[in-house]
């Protein structure tokens, strides 16, 4: 299979031309063809020779993905289905937040993007865990989901707040199927990408890596000087709550992911947020509010409540509306930021690997 043009850096690029015989500037205008102009394919750089248009087209794929589908919901969500090269499907998903900007309506558009096939962690509450890990995503294949969403925007005239002229959405969350720090350089890569200036020029506060707490992971990011926000999926707020949902916690336990998180924090200077999703029964407890609340006071983390989202084959169910607000009520008394997170894309499946497992279970 050939290299995915989209997985080239300028200096990879460089590197390459350099040994194909070409001069290394070549890779600023080919750079500025793909992400400032949007063409589509090498025939269109015009301002290149003919003969290095036609090595190129033989050398790299322009195309890593295919749309299959874009589901829009009634509440601001659209979830896409890709399907790569091999024929392996991931999803991304375009959330909005409507805004107006000037005289003019618009939406914050924030997407999500995966990073695996799959999702080793095996998370309870996630049908991309109950469906396993098949392989890394590539870097092409990453920045494909941020190329497909920029380009939907350009045809429907749907841009984000910012509207860059380049990127037609607003910040990048690492939150889809798979798990980035099982997958770092690729995902770094992509990410670089996505924020170069000669790239998508997305701003590092506008780009968010959610783990399920990967502990050397995080530790590797924190010595990165991108300044990336950081997101972990907590879950639990005690060893024994949080093994019942996560068994990435048997692994690396508390007493390893808070230091770690603590780590980057300080490093970057950035409030990191813990994700809790409130499962009834399981974790919505005043004791775990409490927990909660001390970890993240001591932390000066900002807690993103997420009411459960039912999995067919998952029998766990969402706590009562009164239950999550009394949660969030002792966090607020414990003077933690928290929000309690609006539904958003339940009647489309948009909790990570959902539509991906109903598609995979038609087909077989
Ligand atoms: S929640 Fe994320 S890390 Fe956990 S199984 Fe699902 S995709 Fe993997």
């Amino acid at each position: 299979m050939k290299a995915l043009i989209w997985g080239e850096s300028k200096e990879t690029l460089s590197e390459k031309l350099l040994a194909m015989g070409e001069k290394a500037f070549r890779a600023t205008q080919i750079l500025e063809w793909i992400y400032k102009r949007r063409a589509s394919s090498f025939a269109e750089m015009s301002n290149l020779p003919v003969a290095l248009r036609e090595r190129l087209e033989e050398t790299f794929d322009f195309e890593a993905a295919k749309l299959l589908t874009a589901t829009a919901a009634g509440d601001d969500t659209e979830k896409l289905l890709l399907q790569m090269r091999d024929g392996a499907l991931v999803e991304c998903v375009i959330l909005r937040a409507p805004q107006v900007v000037g005289d003019e309506p618009r939406s914050r558009k924030t997407v999500c993007i995966s990073t695996q096939v799959g999702c080793p962690q095996g998370c309870k509450f996630c049908a991309s865990g109950l469906a396993g890990w098949k392989r890394n995503l590539e870097t092409g294949e990453i920045v494909a989901q941020l190329m497909t969403v920029c380009r939907l925007g350009a045809q429907k005239g749907d841009r984000g707040v910012r509207d860059t002229g380049f990127t037609d959405f607003d910040n990048i969350v690492v939150m889809g199927m798979g798990e980035p720090l099982l997958n770092y350089d690729n995902t770094l890569a992509a990410l670089r990408i996505a924020n170069a200036q000669w790239g998508l020029g997305v701003g590092g506060r506008r780009i968010t890596i959610s783990t399920s707490g990967v502990v050397p992971g995080i530790q590797k990011l924190a010595e990165e000087p991108l300044g990336f926000r950081l997101a972990i999926s907590l879950h639990g707020a005690s060893d024994t709550v949080r093994e019942q949902i996560m068994p990435v916690n048997r692994k690396w336990p508390l007493a390893e992911l808070l230091p770690a998180a603590k780590a980057f924090a300080e490093k970057h200077g950035r409030m990191i947020t813990f994700e809790f999703i409130l499962i009834a029964g399981i974790n919505d407890s005043p004791e775990q509010a409490r927990l909660l609340a001390k970890i993240a006071r001591e932390l000066h983390a900002h807690v993103n409540l997420i009411p459960y989202n039912t999995v067919e084959g998952l029998e766990w169910e969402r706590p009562s509306g009164n239950r999550q607000m009394a949660f969030l009520k002792i966090l607020q008394e414990n003077a933690v930021p928290a929000t309690l997170r609006r539904e958003k894309g339940h009647n489309i499946n948009a909790a990570c690997g959902q539509l991906r497992l109903k598609n995979i279970k038609r087909e077989s």
